[in-house]
């Protein structure tokens, strides 16, 4: 049963023009880890979208006026609200996602680091002056918010993913309408309240859920008040939503799908490599965008890395609750999620892979998978391919350093790539030719507020964070010539 000191952080309605607005039905929000209610969460449609989009489009005509100042003092406001309520919101996003309650409390650092970042960035929305080769003319180049930004977030990081968009947009002067995942929307929802308690004025922030997403993003890819569509999600819906936006010409950013490589060379430190990969693996229970999908490693280590990897799971994880303390990996999101894992993994062992550990759904519940460790794996398999989303790791072995960079570029995802090496000639030699739009080079942690994110190839369009163009996503750029000058 959720329990919070502040029950009012629970909203089930959605939230438009400032109010809490019921749709004429509604779904239920469970818990993955015992099935368990624990909300019914109201269905809006395409009506509700276009009013939340109307009126995002006429408070923009205002927030576009404050001062940097002034939207900053807003986001900090936010933030403040989320140290003030740290442990309910964590508790909300623990029970919707069924993530461990210290990641969760990860989670949450990361929305009230962005939102203190991008507080503070408000103030560097610079433009810039040229100079123009006529002496009677001035050239400017100035930098001014889109319009209404529409959000369509996933389920995996359903509190800080929703802050990485929205805080940006606001802090540039944009006005935002959004719509959090079927799966996870009460962390949403209570961003909302959170902004609504900030005094952010009516319209600028909206969040719309909906267990079916058609009528709402049929209304935010075809209206044309929407002027930038930001998405974090699969590569498949992503195509149909870059499709769908392309009729009225919006800005996009896509964050999408990862098949991403890590590649452990014969130089290694072998004892930080494995720690490394082994506990971004099973991190989120394998459910992150840039989580490592593919192990490569020399065959001068493969027995030891395999071992030690295997030990680690015998001896430091534990499947769970995410509510008991003691719990580091939590189930998988849905019944969808954990077949497509058991499919990969299936198809993996009939084609002769070898599972060491796991292989099978665990006995905790019937979304936990066995964290599983898979050796004898090769380039014809589906999980060479395709994207696991799940607690399996898929050790390959190589050779030779160019046979391994062409496997590890063999996909069409390009969103990060990691390898663990003590030759500086080769860290920046393999870096430069891996085709990812992040490298971690003998790190896992290459999410930062101060460094672009985003995918190559079908892994996205766009970045998000940055130090130095964090908010020019947000913005139109304008050049401006002043002719008539005297001299
Ligand atoms: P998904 O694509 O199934 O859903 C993402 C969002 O799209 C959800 O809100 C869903 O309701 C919505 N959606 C689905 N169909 C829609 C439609 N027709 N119209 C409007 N909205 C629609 O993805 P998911 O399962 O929630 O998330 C997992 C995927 O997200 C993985 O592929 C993962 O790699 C990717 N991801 C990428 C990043 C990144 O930064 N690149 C970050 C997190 C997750």
């Amino acid at each position: 049963m959720l329990k919070l000191k502040d029950p009012s952080l629970l909203r089930t309605d959605s939230y438009i023009n400032g109010k809490w607005i019921r749709g004429k039905s509604s779904f239920t929000v469970k818990n993955p880890y015992d099935d368990k209610t624990v909300a019914e969460v109201t269905e809006v449609g395409q009506a509700e979208t276009k009013k939340a989009i109307d009126s995002a489009q006429k408070a923009f005509e205002e927030w576009k006026k404050l001062t940097p100042k002034q939207r900053g003092d807003y986001l900090k406001k936010w933030e403040e609200l989320i140290y003030e309520n740290w442990d309910d919101i964590c508790t909300i996003l623990t029970y919707e996602a069924g993530k461990p309650f210290e990641q969760s409390t990860h989670e949450l650092m990361g929305c009230t680091g962005f939102l203190n970042w991008y507080a503070q960035e408000a103030h560097r929305l610079h433009g810039y002056t040229l100079q123009s080769p006529d002496p009677n003319r001035r050239f400017m180049i100035l930098r001014q918010p889109i319009g209404v930004v529409g959000i369509i977030s996933p389920w995996n990081f359903p509190s800080v993913l929703v802050i990485q968009k929205c805080a940006p947009a606001l802090a540039a002067g944009c006005t935002v309408v959004l719509k959090p995942a079927e799966d996870t929307p009460l962390s949403a929802l209570v961003h909302a309240e959170l902004a609504h308690r900030a005094g952010i004025p009516h319209g600028v922030f909206n969040v719309l859920t909906c267990k079916d997403p058609t009528e709402v993003g049929n209304e935010m890819t075809s209206n044309p008040l929407v002027r930038k569509l930001t998405f974090t999600g699969s590569t498949e819906v992503g195509k149909k939503l870059a499709a769908a936006a392309g009729n009225t010409i919006k800005n996009l950013c896509m964050e999408l799908g990862g098949n991403c490589p890590a590649i452990i060379f014969e130089d290694a430190d072998l004892e930080k490599a494995v720690l490394s990969t082994f506990w971004f693996k099973f991190y989120n229970a394998g459910q992150c965008c840039n989580n490592i999908n593919r192990i490569f490693i020399h065959e001068r280590l493969y027995d030891q890395y395999v071992k030690q990897f295997q030990k680690m799971i015998d001896n430091f994880l534990k499947l769970g609750s995410g509510m008991d303390k003691t719990t580091n990996i939590g189930p998988l999101i849905n019944e969808q999620g954990i077949a497509k894992v058991e499919e990969l993994v299936d198809d993996a062992l009939s084609q002769g892979a070898t599972a060491l550990r796991g292989g099978c759904r665990a006995s905790n519940g019937p979304l936990f998978y066995e964290p599983t460790l898979l050796i004898d794996v090769d380039p014809k398999m589906r999980m060479y391919r395709e994207e696991v989303f799940g607690p399996v790791a898929s050790c390959y072995q190589f050779n030779d350093e160019d046979e391994v960079i062409r496997m590890a570029n063999d996909t069409h995802y390009g969103l990060a790539a990691y390898l663990y090496t003590e030759n500086i000639g080769r860290s920046w030699r393999v870096a430069e030719a891996l085709e990812a739009g992040s490298i971690g080079v003998n790190t896992h942690d290459v999410v930062s507020e101060l460094l672009p994110f985003g995918g190559w190839k079908q892994s996205g369009i766009g970045r998000e964070n940055s130090a130095v163009e964090s908010l020019n996503a947000y913005c139109e750029t304008k050049s401006l010539v002043i002719a008539g000058i005297q001299h």
